[in-house]
This record gives C-alpha cells, structure tokens and sequence, in this order.
C-alpha cells in the first residue's frame, strides 16, 4: 500500500520519481497529472517520440518485454513507483523486482501479470473468485480450438490470450469458422501466439467500463470509490465512442460494483481500474480489467471532476480523490484514416465550434488508418447530446498527409 509521503521538487533530490511503462495517449495524461503535483516523471516507449515522452522530465525507448533492458533502466532511474500502461512488459521482472524490494509497482506486479494474459484474469475472476462470465476453454492448437468451441458452444469469440483492442480476436458463427479464427488469432497475437480463449458470445443489452479507484482514506486504508458507469461502442474490439453515464437498473449497478468491488480487492495496490463488464437486463458479467485508466474512460476528461488520470495519479501518491460526475459527457475517437509520418490535422477550429466540445490531438508521430491519434469530448445536459456533439466534432477534424 502506498503511504502518505512528503512532496518534493522535481529534478532536484527531494523529487517523487515516477516511472511510466508505455507512453501513449493514456500515459500521457496521466503524466501532465502527476507533474501538476509537482512530481518528476520519467516515460518509457518502445519508440521515440512516443505521446507521453513529449511531456515527461526524461524519455526512454526500450524493448518492455526485455526484461534486462527493463531491470537496467529501472536501476539507472530509480523511480519511486513504476507505473505500467500497457500490457505487454516482462512482467515477470516488476514481480522479481517487487518481491527483492527494489520496486513500488503499480497497482500490484502480480496484478500487471494477471491482467496482461487473459487466461490469468478469467481464471482468477471465474474460477477463485466465482464471478459470472461467459463460458470459455482455452486452446493451444486447431483440435484444441475445435473442442474448444464445440464446447461453450455457437456463436462463440475467438481471441489470442496476449491481446487487446481486439487485434486477433473473431465471432465464429459455426465450426466452420474455427481454422479461420486460429490463423487471425495467431497472426494478431502480442506474444505467445500459440495459446487463445474461446468465449461463449454474451448477447448482452450494452457493456460498461466501471472505473473502480482503491486510494488510501483518512484512517490510511485503502478504500474503493466507483465513478458513474461508462457505457461504450466497440467496432471490431476496438473502442469508437463512450459516454458517461450509462443508465443502468439499480439492481445492474449494483452487481457491476459487487463484481468491481471483488476483483480489484484480490488485485490489490491503489490506483484506477476500469472493470469491464457486459449488462442484460439486471445480469452482468465480468469481462476483463485493466489495472490502469482505460482508454474508453478518457470521456472522464470533461465529464468527472477529477478525470481518471488525475484519479489515478492521486491514488498511486496516496491521496484522496473525488470519482463524481461533473455533467454528462462523451468520447469519440479520430482515427488516423491514412498510412503516413507527421500528419497534419485540418477542421481543427471547426471542430471545436460544435458547442461544449474540446479536443485531444494525441502527437502520435506515425498515423495508421485504424490508429487513434485523437478524441473529441463534449459534455451537454444528457448523454445524448454529448454524443452527438462528440461524434460531431470527431467528423470535422479531417487527417491529411503533408
Ligand atoms: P476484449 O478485447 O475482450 O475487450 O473484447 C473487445 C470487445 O469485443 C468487447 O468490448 C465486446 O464488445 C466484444 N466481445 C468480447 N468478448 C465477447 C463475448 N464473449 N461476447 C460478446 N461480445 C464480446
């Protein structure tokens, strides 16, 4: 558990140092939140130029998943606390480092490994701590698939256990569709290409990120603050808009916080998760969790009075926060849209016409046409206008190559 401690200046002995594992768009925020406390931040990507080394005190490019590379730059740093954000770091090196007392990994290093392989988390979740999820069996080879499948049955989702923003991952319809799952997962895959889940598909209502902060209260335990459901559109697993809040039955919310409560308390350490969950009628089921802001909760930006990074900074120093609601809100994505270095952005003042809307330009230094390179957010009297006025906004700003 992180304790309360003196706050220094940075760049001088008295400084907090935190190192940030991964540098995009959610570290980058979560960077600009922590040096607004003062404290002296150190962003680690596996390339130059990445979002989050535009804002820090010092920037590195390394392998993360070398975990020599990674154990050699922690020595020459010596943060205060490592914080990932991302999944794919050797994560076995921050336990090492962890148990020798040599680290403060956020929120936990087992956590990290957990969450980083979904065979870990949906273990942990369905079968220690009896959570409901969609069926599933795991699978290292096609006959392992085929049985797999056959057994959580059609329609069913197909996903590498290294994977996220689901790259790799396909919806079978019926057996016919297995060898062609396989080949996807194992070409989309981060590493270990050969194991995935097969999951029973959840003919769900909507599905929420539930943002669950574990910060240190006034009598130096940890307590759990939810902040209001954030509902989310996901096309091809990848997250296009969010909003917040979602309406939800009592009862819904209720379990939704019952199933966060559980996870995140086994997870352990302080700091933001976002629990994501799927919702039908009052049912819901736990699907995943990030141990870090997610990046569907960055409509937090204008929607919450503190926004998740901030939640998150403040909670890994030990101090208090505040997960309300500020006024509903939204998110919609800006894609990249073209294959290019150093894009430009146009419609950028058009953009930011439409009532209620800001902007974040991410300052990603390569574009993909499926890359998310910046996000459009806008809060109005109800979610409904926000979301208009996010996706709005998100058309107006227009990639162009120069
Ligand atoms: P994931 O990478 O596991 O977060 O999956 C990405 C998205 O795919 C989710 O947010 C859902 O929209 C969809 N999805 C994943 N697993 C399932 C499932 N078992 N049933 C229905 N939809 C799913």
């Amino acid at each position: 558990m992180t304790s309360p401690r003196l706050f220094g200046t940075p760049l001088s002995p008295s400084a907090i140092k935190v190192m940030l594992l991964g540098s995009g768009e959610l570290g980058k925020e979560t960077i600009i939140a922590l040096q607004r406390l003062g404290v002296e931040t150190i962003a680690v990507d596996r390339y130059p130029n990445a979002p989050g080394h535009q804002v820090a005190h010092r920037a590195h490019v390394i392998d993360m998943l070398d975990g020599a590379a990674l154990s050699a730059l922690i020595a020459l740093e010596k943060p205060d606390l490592v914080v990932p954000e991302i999944e794919a770091i050797a994560t076995e090196t921050l336990l090492a480092l962890e148990e020798a007392g040599k680290i403060t990994c956020i929120p936990t290093a087992r956590a990290a490994m957990l969450t980083m392989n979904r065979e870990g988390i949906r273990r942990l979740a369905a079968e220690k701590l009896g959570l409901p999820t969609s069926p599933y069996r795991f699978a290292s080879s096609l006959e392992e698939l085929e049985q797999a499948c056959a057994t959580v049955g059609f329609p069913c989702v197909v996903k590498p256990v290294m994977s996220s923003s689901g790259k790799g991952q396909s919806k079978l319809d019926s057996a016919a569709d297995v060898a062609a799952a396989w080949e996807a997962a194992a070409s989309g895959g981060r590493v270990d290409a050969g194991r995935v889940i097969a999951e029973g598909f959840v003919d769900f209502d909507y599905e929420i990120t539930l943002l669950t902060v574990r910060s240190v209260g006034a009598d130096g335990q940890v307590e759990t603050s939810f902040c209001e459901p954030i509902g989310h559109k996901q096309v091809q697993g990848d997250y296009v808009e969010s909003w917040q809040p979602q309406q939800m039955s009592s009862a819904a919310l209720a379990r939704a916080r019952d199933i966060a409560d559980k996870v995140t308390t086994d997870l352990g350490g302080c700091g933001v998760f976002g629990v994501e969950l799927f919702v039908k009628g009052d049912m819901v089921w736990f699907s995943e969790v990030s141990p870090r802001p997610h990046d569907t909760g960055m409509v937090t930006m204008v929607s919450q009075v503190q926004s998740e990074f901030e939640l998150h900074a403040k909670a890994v120093l030990g101090l208090p926060v505040d997960a309300s609601l500020r006024a509903p809100g939204a998110s919609a994505v800006i894609y990249g849209q073209i294959d290019a270095a150093g894009i430009a952005f146009d419609g950028v003042a058009d953009a930011l016409r439409v009532p209620g809307v800001d902007l974040r330009l991410f300052g990603k230094p390569e574009s993909f046409a499926r890359r998310r390179m910046g996000v459009a957010l806008a809060t109005a009297e109800d979610v409904e206008t926000a979301r208009r006025r996010a996706l709005e906004a998100a058309s107006r700003v227009k990639p162009v190559s120069r």
